[in-house]
C-alpha cells in the first residue's frame, strides 16, 4: 500500500469536493502537493473529517451534521451510524485501494478492501450492506437541493439513471463539495477547471476579489481570476485546458454553468496583455475587453488623446464628454499620458493573440 494517495480532475461536483477537502486540510495545518494533480497523505482523510467540523464551527460560524435530518446533507448517515462512520468507517477510509470488481464513475475508484469491510462489518448495528451500498453510489438524495438540480440538468457525469456507481473516497469527498463555493449576488459559485492547481488558484482569486469588490457580477469575477492568475503565475496553458474553464453557479436548487467566449479567455490568460491591462488600471476598460470590444480601445485612445490636448490648454473636461464613457480618472493628466502609451500596445497585442 502507498503512503500516498492521488487524485485527478473530474466532474466539477467531485473536483468542488476536492477544493472543499483542500481548504478543510489547508486550514487544519495538513500539507498536500497540487499541480494538475493532488496528491495527499492517508492520514489526512482522517484529520479532514475532524477537520470539517471545525473548519465550519471557527471558519463558518456553523454547526455542521451529515446524520438525520440536516441542512447539507440529509440522511448521508442515519444519527444512529455516527459512531460507527466516525471510530471506524472514516478509520477504515485510509487504507483505500483500486478494485478490480468495483468501478467509480468520477475518480480511478478508491475502495475500502474487503477485508477490511468484513472486519468492520461486525460493529455495524443494522443493514451493513444497504449502508455500504448508498456509499457505492451517487444518489440524489444524499446530496440536498443539488441532487435534485443535477436530475434536471443532462450533465457528462450525471447520466440520468439515477444511482452512478461511485467509490468509497467520492463518497465522502461529496461532502466537502459546498465548501468550495463562493457567495456572489448572482448565487454561490465556483470556478471549475481540467487542474487541479488552476481550480484552487483561480477560486483562491476569486476569493479575494469578491472581498473587495462584493457587486461583481460573474463575468467580472472569472474574467478578472484569470486576470490575476496570468500576471502571478505566468505559465503557458494548453487550448484544451483553456476552452474547460467553467463557472457553476448554484442559486437554490437550480445549476447554471457560464463561460467566456474561447478569445476572452485567450487574452485574459496572456501574461503581456494582463499586464498592460493591470497597468491602465480602469473598469470601464477591462469592461470592455471582457464584452469582446476591442475596437473601442481604439476609440478610447483617440478620445485619451483629445482630452490630453484640452487638459493642456486648461480647459474643463465636461461630464458628457465622451471621455467620461472610458475612464474615471479623465482629469489626471499624468494618468493619461501613461494610457495613451499602454492602449495602442494593449490593442495591437490583443489582435496579434486573436488572430486578426
Ligand atoms: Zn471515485
Amino acid at each position: 500500500m502507498e503512503d500516498k494517495i492521488i487524485l485527478y480532475p473530474s466532474n466539477w461536483l467531485y473536483n468542488a469536493g476536492v477544493v472543499g477537502f483542500l481548504k478543510v486540510l489547508q486550514y487544519n495545518g495538513i500539507n498536500f502537493e497540487i499541480d494538475g494533480k493532488l496528491i495527499i497523505d492517508r492520514f489526512a482523510i482522517k484529520e479532514s473529517y475532524k477537520g470539517i467540523f471545525r473548519y465550519h464551527e471557527d471558519v463558518l460560524n456553523e454547526r455542521f451534521s451529515i446524520w438525520g435530518k440536516n441542512k447539507r446533507y440529509p440522511n448521508y448517515i442515519q444519527s444512529s451510524q455516527k459512531e460507527f462512520f466516525e471510530n471506524y468507517y472514516v478509520k477504515a477510509l485510509q487504507r483505500i485501494e483500486r478494485n478490480k470488481h468495483k468501478t467509480c464513475s468520477w475518480c480511478e475508484g478508491y475502495f475500502i478492501p474487503q477485508i477490511l469491510i468484513d472486519d468492520i462489518k461486525s460493529k455495524f448495528k443494522r443493514n451493513f450492506s444497504s449502508f455500504l451500498e448508498q456509499r457505492e453510489k451517487f444518489q440524489g438524495i444524499h446530496f440536498a437541493g443539488l441532487g435534485a438540480a443535477i436530475t434536471e440538468v443532462p450533465n457528462s457525469f450525471w447520466n440520468l439513471n439515477f444511482s452512478t456507481p461511485i467509490c468509497h473516497l467520492c463518497s465522502y469527498l461529496i461532502i466537502f463539495h459546498h465548501l468550495a463555493f463562493i457567495k456572489t449576488p448572482e448565487g454561490e459559485i465556483f470556478i471549475n477547471a481540467p487542474d487541479f492547481y488552476l481550480i484552487w488558484d483561480l477560486n483562491n482569486f476569486a476569493e479575494k476579489i469578491l472581498a473587495k469588490s462584493k457587486e461583481y457580477e460573474v463575468r467580472k469575477i472569472l474574467g478578472s481570476s484569470l486576470l490575476q492568475w496570468a500576471i502571478k503565475r505566468r505559465t503557458l496553458l494548453g487550448a484544451w485546458t483553456m476552452m474547460n474553464i467553467e463557472v457553476i453557479v448554484k442559486k437554490g436548487s437550480i445549476i447554471d454553468y457560464f463561460d467566456l467566449p474561447p478569445n476572452i479567455t485567450k487574452i485574459l490568460l496572456d501574461y503581456d496583455i494582463a499586464n498592460l491591462i493591470e497597468e491602465i488600471n480602469e473598469e470601464k476598460i477591462f469592461d470592455l475587453i471582457l464584452a469582446g470590444k476591442f475596437s473601442e480601445l481604439e476609440k478610447a485612445n483617440y478620445f485619451v488623446l483629445k482630452t490630453i490636448l484640452k487638459l493642456k490648454k486648461n480647459d474643463e473636461i465636461s461630464k458628457n464628454d465622451p471621455i467620461t464613457k472610458y475612464f474615471t480618472k479623465y482629469n489626471d493628466l499624468q494618468y493619461l499620458r501613461r494610457v495613451s502609451q499602454i492602449l495602442p500596445k494593449l490593442y495591437g497585442k490583443i489582435l496579434e493573440k486573436i488572430g486578426r
